[in-house]
């Protein structure tokens, strides 16, 4: 008779992501389901960060690990995949993404965690008010640290302080760091992208861990402080907290689908904000294409006079003002159109305006394999849509007919 009582795993989880107030677009990507949790954060130009991310986070979505080995053969399929879509096409060589991975393991009797990594995006552990990062950053910055010929306040604003040594998607192979760990009750794991942990240190991002809001609540401050400190760069947080109940698996009365019970129960109690939704405002676009590298700026001594402020800052607000309202016209709106073989939408005017490129709003599974011609001409011809909704309802009548199409044959 087995008296020993079963652990039962119940997660809550909540996210968050947020383009940040310099870049144009967000490049990260994430995933939150009942047992897999993923942050991707891509590189690259022409969308490329954002196809790269994207098609790494659906890579490991879609298998569905269930535990160590398949987990770490997705990252390989992932890191294949973004691989060969950068050879086949021109416009996205070179991209590549980070990716973090959480993912809870259902091969053992009691459910562990099993975690990957690759790139610079984090996972961090909350435990006992104690914050440690468990994942180690494949950076130039932090092997400089590691070897100790920097500090963390050098990084900081190290010029290459975004180089990565170790991405998906950027060589035929990758090497994947990985861990197992025991589901601890109160743990409390966070991924993220480097946009939250350039903007906050270990002790402003403790603090929110251990106000004990839940999970969404705790994403959305976290990616709020951030924008706050300055936002240069997109930002991503997804807040896993762990509970562990014991289940007497001899007491038949307690638990009706015993046979369950060995498995982790997971609920889900929390959509997490997916990078798909509208969380810009116009006014924040200030048309900056790239990444403002210099953080020391504003602190450099210039001596000035008082008129030359003045016409300055004339200026400067005529020239914000035109920026804005060009970049507000040029990223509204939205299309539907091809990136990397497969359907997305994309924001802005179709085929970009002046040094606005359309930005990808959607990624969706449709590839232009299954289109017909008609389809993909009126793909290329382009359509002009002036919300979200228009053209997630042309996705949807595109779904529809593709599945009408299948089951016809
Ligand atoms: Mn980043």
């Amino acid at each position: 008779m087995n008296v020993s009582p079963t652990r039962r795993l119940r997660l809550a989880w909540g996210g968050a992501t947020d383009q940040g107030r310099i870049r144009a677009n967000n490049q990260d990507a994430m995933h939150a389901d009942s047992g897999l949790f993923v942050v991707a954060d891509g590189m690259g130009g022409h969308q490329g960060g954002e196809v790269a991310a994207n098609l790494a986070v659906r890579t490991v979505a879609q298998a569905d690990p269930q535990g160590l080995a398949q987990l770490r053969d997705a990252v390989t399929e992932a890191n294949r995949v973004v691989h060969e879509t950068a050879l086949e096409q021109p416009e996205l060589h070179g991209m590549g993404t980070t990716l973090t991975t959480l993912a809870v393991s259902r091969e053992t009797e009691s459910p562990q965690f099993v975690l990957v990594n690759v790139g610079d995006s984090r996972i961090y552990r909350h435990r006992d008010s104690q914050l440690e990062q468990l994942t180690e950053d494949h950076s130039y910055v932090a092997e400089l640290i590691r070897r100790g010929e920097i500090d963390e306040e050098a990084a900081a604003v190290h010029p290459y302080r975004n180089m990565l040594t170790r991405a998906i998607g950027v060589h035929a192979e990758v090497e994947i760091d990985e861990w197992v760990l025991d589901p601890v009750a109160g743990d409390r794991f966070m991924l993220c992208s480097d946009g939250l942990t350039n903007e906050l240190d270990d002790s402003e991002i403790a603090e929110q861990l251990a106000l004990e809001q839940d999970p969404s609540a705790t994403a959305k401050a976290l990616v709020a402080l951030a924008n706050n400190r300055g936002g240069r760069d997109n930002s991503t947080v997804l807040i896993v907290d762990v509970h562990v109940e014991l289940v007497d698996s001899a007491n038949g009365g307690l638990s009706p689908d015993d046979s369950e019970s060995q498995s982790p129960v997971l609920e889900r109690p929390d959509e997490p904000d997916l990078p798909t939704n509208e969380t810009e405002e116009p006014s924040v676009e200030q048309g900056h294409s790239s990444p403002v590298k210099h953080r020391s700026w504003l602190y450099d001594r210039v001596h000035i006079t008082l008129g030359t402020v003045i016409i300055s800052l004339v200026l400067l607000v005529t020239s914000v003002a035109m920026v804005t309202t060009i970049g507000w016209y040029a990223r509204s709106g939205y299309h539907v159109s091809v990136v990397a073989n497969h359907v997305v939408i994309q924001k802005g005017r179709i085929g970009g305006l002046l040094w606005f490129e359309p930005t990808l709003q959607q990624w969706t599974e449709i590839q232009t394999i299954q289109l017909t011609d008609q389809d993909l001409q009126r793909l290329s011809d382009g359509e002009q849509m002036s919300d979200l909704a228009e053209a997630q309802a042309f996705i949807t009548n595109l779904r529809t007919r593709l599945v009408e199409a299948e089951s016809g044959n």
